[in-house]
């Protein structure tokens, strides 16, 4: 398991998120990261998409 967490104030709006995984990433008008689902499964898709991001907006909380 795990905790999703993306910190908009992070956040550069690269995209690379959205690009892993449009099933659980978005971004709105400004490229800034929404979360589709608020506590989205924490699959492999996501773990990409958390390695994948170059500001270090999004991370995982263990449980
Ligand atoms: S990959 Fe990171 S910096 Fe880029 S839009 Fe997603 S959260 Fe923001």
């Amino acid at each position: 398991m795990g905790e999703l967490r993306a910190d908009r104030a992070v956040c550069i709006g690269a995209g690379m998120c959205v690009m892993t995984d449009d099933a659980v990433f978005d971004q709105d008008d400004d490229g800034i990261v929404v979360l589709l689902n608020e506590n989205p499964e924490v699959d492999e898709k996501v773990r990409s998409a958390v390695d994948a991001c170059p500001s270090g907006a999004l991370s995982i909380r263990e449980e």
